[in-house]
C-alpha cells in the first residue's frame, strides 16, 4: 500500500458488512458544493477540505476522514 505524506491509513470496518473498507485515496472537496455543512464548518477558512476516502468493496458505503494539516 502506498504511503502518503504523513497520512495514516486507518483500518476500519464497514458498519453494515463488518468487512474491512478499502482506502481510496485522498481527495480535495470544494466546500462551496457542500453548503449544508458550511454552517458547522464555518471556522474553516481555506474553502477546501482534504479528506481520506474509504469504500466498502461489498456494499459501496463511503467513509470520509478529514486530513488534519499541521
Ligand atoms: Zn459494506
Amino acid at each position: 500500500m502506498k504511503k502518503t505524506t504523513g497520512h495514516k491509513i486507518r483500518k476500519i470496518n464497514c458498519p453494515y458488512c463488518g468487512i474491512q473498507m478499502e482506502y481510496r485515496g485522498a481527495n480535495r472537496i470544494q466546500l462551496g458544493r457542500w453548503g449544508l455543512f458550511l454552517a458547522h464548518w464555518d471556522n474553516w477558512t481555506s474553502g477546501a477540505l482534504e479528506v481520506q476516502i474509504y469504500e466498502c468493496p461489498k456494499c459501496g458505503k463511503i467513509e470520509m476522514f478529514r486530513i488534519h494539516k499541521k
